[in-house]
């Protein structure tokens, strides 16, 4: 079994050297993942420069692109042979709600979903990336479970959280829906020292609506969440209401 492994935050985190820790119990695993840092990179592909991938080791391929780039680049070209599974992760933090939007670890297993290869993207919801390592011996046991042949729909992914816990707390698995997150106060507007205007995105508190079924329920409550992701974002109950405004020319 090939796996392939690729993440956001880039070939050296401890994220991916775990995830990939654990595919290598369970087949072939190869890592193409960006070079540095593309968290929020969301399923951006680059177009307009050429992408150059760099051999770390004989397993390990970093790439100055995006996730969405690597897994392109690693199924069209790079792996020689088409991967069985992806695996994206383990962020470092979450990914639930609306996040999903954003993040580019989820765009990298949507990138091999829309490619027909399974796929599942892991994240970590804590803030400290040391607590992800202790996960390894659950996910040794769980990604095994996840990685079903023929076990997921086609257009079908499985966003997976891993909460902030030492993975002996963990209470179990739910499977969940996505949430709603709340930001406030998220983009910060200041003076740099030029005494010139910038605005900065990110940080703010950051709330949610934990309604009982949630990805960030499921968390907070001590819960590892799955959700099945589906590519179709089609609001399939409003087509017949949009029908009735007879929209013409
Ligand atoms: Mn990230």
């Amino acid at each position: 079994m090939l796996i392939l492994c690729t993440n956001d935050d880039g070939y050296r985190a401890v994220g991916l050297r775990t995830l990939a820790g654990v595919a290598r119990g369970l087949g072939d695993v190869r890592v193409v993942a960006p070079d540095r840092e593309q968290s929020a990179t969301s399923h951006s592909l680059t177009m307009h420069y050429p992408l150059r991938a760099h051999a770390i080791d004989e397993s390990v391929q970093a790439v100055d692109g995006t996730p969405t780039d690597c897994v392109a680049l690693a199924v069209g070209e790079l792996l020689g042979a088409r991967p069985d599974f992806v695996l994206s992760g383990i962020n470092h933090g979450p990914n639930m709600g609306e996040d999903v939007l954003y993040s580019g670890t989820v765009a990298g297993a949507m990138e091999a979903t829309i490619l027909g290869i399974p796929a599942i993207a892991f994240s970590f919801v804590g803030r400290d990336p040391a607590g992800i390592e202790a996960y390894a011996p659950l996910l040794e046991r769980l990604i095994p479970q996840l990685l079903r042949p023929g076990g997921l729909p086609d257009d079908t992914l499985l966003n997976v959280n891993l909460p902030a816990l030492d993975p002996a707390d963990v209470r179990g698995v739910r499977i969940t829906r996505l949430g709603r997150r709340v930001y406030s106060d998220s983009i910060s507007r200041a003076l740099d020292p030029s005494g010139r205007e910038y605005f900065w995105i990110g940080g703010g508190a950051v709330s949610w609506a934990a309604d009982e079924g949630t990805d960030f329920h499921a968390v907070e409550e001590g819960y590892i969440s799955v959700t099945p992701l589906h590519l179709d974002l089609t609001n399939h109950k409003l087509l017949a209401e949009v029908e009735q405004w007879e929209l013409r020319p």
